[in-house]
């Protein structure tokens, strides 16, 4: 047979990627050569509070520091000297331009440059950054979407400095740039971006803890700060390949790709010896973050093949969040360095585990210097005070997630995630709270005990908050399929996608659990009348919460169809598709929260929900293109040549008067074309059926569905294609080799 030429692209690209070697870089020495420890270079392309210590005057210093504590806004007066000294701190460093880096809601970054340089009085360029341009600046940003909000307000916007976040100095290839973390609010103060309402949502937060601790006589706390660790899991995936795949570079997942015979079930990669081009990226992703002060502290494969993860060390949320979209920025950009494509996507290959970003998640009170740690709240302690708080605080999250298990949902929906959640290795649609069997059993018992005993107190004292440090040790009861998990002292929020920012579905929670602290302290200041808060007040409170919040509790496995059938019966939402789960951010309930407590405004909500929809609708739309692309130019052409090869065939047997054993191949063959063409018929009126209708929620419902059916029915034809036709007529990437060579 002669050789087909619709593989030989593919096949130069496995002989590329098996030939490859790691890429050695400079590691970080001194002048005579020797290595720098890491704390050696760490932070040292960014200008964070240590350094705003030495470098200010100390009146200058104190003003910031208390303005970065209270959230306020930084005032005129002392932003031109701190502007002065990050400019000089800068243009040491070689950077030409400065930008104000924020978070539109497209889920990345943002940055529009300017170069430092001023005419002076005489017309002469010098370097010049004033504090005006240090706090605000007003980027052309009217194409950013904004949900319909800046018709109904401003077209234009500003960028505002987070004096929380320290700026950094990012390195291109030929220049460097001075980048100061910013949120994005219209004129009139709305929020344009991800990381506004997340700075409100944490000084609400704070302030419903405060007034809770204070009630319980824990009146020295003056601030709270939510912490997060973020879990980031990622595929490498060689270039050769990927640019080979228009669906993995137009939409970041494979469309089509049938199953190699072995996929993930050895269970031989996790946790395996990191392959050698995978490490040398590691290497020198790591060494980027640490210049840029980003504490990466893990690193791992993770269970798929050629799939991995990175973990920080964990910061106050607003941090970690803006250090996750550089560590996702960094992720992409050194991996290309490496002839890697780092996808990102919550599901990049059908059969093995999807990726997803972990939220570890606290709250911590604020320690009254940068060098201090702060105390954290769900961390058991060691007195029966500390044990008391701790319950209390317990009851706080388990009563907002309860309440708000659906706006939760809602803060993790995407395109993307809707085919990793429900999928069997990531947390289902679900959403439920694991405690632990320790800690899970001392609820129960105050909650049984309670009522049995007339002296709660006692009863208490006795069965649980004796046994409370224990739960700290208690590590070998991890439940790695709850969507919302304690994890000894934090929970960890894990149904959060890949490619998420974390801004959004961490806003949510600090808004829901800070809900939660609103009705302790309700019910806590009625039960007392103004009195005395009593130890024995606090346990009734718990006491009523844990049974409040009993549906919401599972301590089984998330991931089997009992788990469904059972939530069903308790209530709980199963929100399986996107439409479906951002209608949850417009249910009075969820506005009202969100409203009342001045997270959002009524229309900044109602913009996260047009934004939200209308990102799926152009994802999913994207999908759909990509694959009637692949179909008619890629996979039905290698099906017809492969077809017209073995037709030739059978036709000069025949011709030769021999037998043609390739007909029953050609019979075969033909009957799945043409079914091949039938679904993509289909396809095409399931698209025109979304350009018929009217509103976004109905196009978004109908690409979830009829949409999603049809692109499934067609990848099923194409994979038993691909496992038919001759390989050297295939070509696209094949799954063994995308995730097998490299
Ligand atoms: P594991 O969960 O595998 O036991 P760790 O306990 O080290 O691993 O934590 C995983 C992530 O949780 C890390 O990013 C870590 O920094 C973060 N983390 C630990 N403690 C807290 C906390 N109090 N608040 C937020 N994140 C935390
Ligand atoms: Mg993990």
């Amino acid at each position: 047979m002669s050789m087909g030429t619709g593989a030989r692209a593919r096949f130069e690209a496995i002989r590329d990627v098996t030939s490859r070697t790691p890429r050695k870089i400079e590691l970080p020495a001194d002048e005579n050569g020797r290595p720098l420890k890491i704390s050696e270079y760490f932070g040292t392309n960014t200008f964070d509070i240590h350094q705003m210590r030495e470098k200010l005057p100390k009146e200058v210093y104190s003003k910031l520091f208390s303005t970065i504590q209270t959230g306020k806004k930084l005032d005129q007066e002392i932003a031109n000297t701190v502007a002065h000294a990050i400019k000089e701190w800068a243009l040491e460093r070689g950077a030409t331009h400065f930008c104000h880096w924020f978070q539109p809601q497209t889920g990345l970054t943002a940055e529009k440059h300017d170069a430092f340089i001023s005419f002076d009085e005489h017309s002469r360029v010098i370097e010049k950054f004033s504090g005006s341009q240090l706090i605000q600046s007003e980027p052309d940003a009217s194409s950013f979407p904004s949900g319909g909000m800046r018709t109904t307000f401003e077209a234009r916007g500003y960028t505002a400095w987070d004096p929380s976040s320290p700026v950094f100095i990012t390195e291109a290839t030929n220049g460097k740039t001075l980048c100061v973390p910013s949120v994005f609010i219209s004129y009139h103060g709305d929020a344009l971006d991800e990381k506004t309402a997340l700075i409100r949502s944490m000084e609400v937060l704070s302030q419903k803890v405060c007034e809770l601790l204070h009630l319980i006589g824990d009146t020295g706390v003056k601030r709270i700060v939510p912490t997060l660790g973020v879990e980031q899991e990622y595929f490498l995936i060689d270039r050769a390949f990927t640019s080979l795949r228009p669906d993995l570079t137009m939409s970041g997942r494979t469309l089509v790709g049938g199953q190699p015979p072995k996929g993930q079930q050895l269970e031989d990669h996790y946790f395996g010896s990191i392959p050698a081009r995978a490490q040398a990226f590691m290497s020198e992703m790591e060494l980027e973050l640490y210049k840029l002060g980003v504490p990466v502290k893990t690193r791992h494969n993770e269970v798929a093949p050629s799939q991995f993860e990175t973990a920080p060390i964990f910061e106050e949320a607003n941090v970690a969040t803006d250090h996750n979209q550089i560590v996702m920025e960094v992720l992409r950009q050194v991996a290309l360095r490496h002839n890697f494509s780092a996808l990102m996507h919550e599901k990049p290959f059908a059969g093995v585990n999807g990726s997803g970003k972990h939220n570890n998640w606290s709250m911590m009170i604020a320690a009254s210097s940068p060098d201090l740690d702060g105390e954290n709240l769900l961390d058991p302690g060691k007195t029966p005070h500390q044990n008391l708080r701790f319950l209390l605080v317990l009851a706080g999250v388990l009563k907002g997630v309860h309440k708000h298990a659906g706006l939760l949902r809602a803060g993790i929906a995407s395109s993307g995630n809707d085919h990793r959640l429900g999928a069997n290795e990531a947390p289902p649609a679900i959403i439920s709270v694991f405690l632990g069997d320790l800690l899970n059993r001392i609820l129960n018992e105050i909650e049984a005990g309670a009522g049995r005993d007339k002296n709660v107190e006692a009863a208490v004292l006795k069965l649980g908050i004796s046994k409370l440090p224990e739960v700290m040790k208690d590590n070998t009861d991890r439940n790695r399929t709850s969507p919302f998990a304690f994890t000894g002292n934090k929970f960890e929020f894990r149904a959060v996608g890949s490619s998420a920012s974390t801004a959004f579905p961490v806003t949510l929670v600090n808004s829901a659990v800070a809900d939660g602290f609103s009705e302790l302290t309700a019910a806590l200041t009625q039960k007392c009348g103004g009195s005395k808060v009593t130890e024995a007040a606090v346990l009734e409170v718990v006491r009523d919460a844990i049974a409040e919040t009993k549906a919401i509790r599972f301590e089984g496995n998330n991931y089997s169809e009992e788990w469904v059938k059972e939530a069903e019966k308790r209530g709980l939402l199963n929100l399986r598709k996107t439409p479906e789960a951002l209608a949850q951010l417009m249910a009075p309930k969820s506005v009202q929260m969100l409203t009342s407590m001045g997270i959002f405004s009524e229309a900044e909500v109602h913009s996260r929900f047009h934004v939200r929809t209308e990102r799926y609708i152009k994802n999913v739309l994207i999908e759909l293109d990509t694959l009637r692309l692949m179909a008619d130019t890629q996979i039905l052409p290698a099906c017809y040549a492969y077809h017209g090869a073995l037709a030739s065939a059978v036709a000069a047997a025949k011709a030769a008067g021999v037998a043609a054993p390739q007909a029953e191949t050609l019979g075969k063959l033909g009957t799945l074309i043409s079914s091949l063409q039938i679904k993509r018929q289909q396809l095409e009126a399931a698209a025109q059926k979304v350009e018929s209708l009217g509103s976004e929620e109905d196009k978004a419902k109908c690409l979830s569905r009829d949409v999603a059916e049809a692109m499934l029915e067609v990848r099923k034809l194409s994979d038993e294609l691909e496992s038919m036709v001759a390989d050297d007529y295939w070509p696209l990437p094949k799954y063994r080799e995308m995730l097998f060579l490299s």
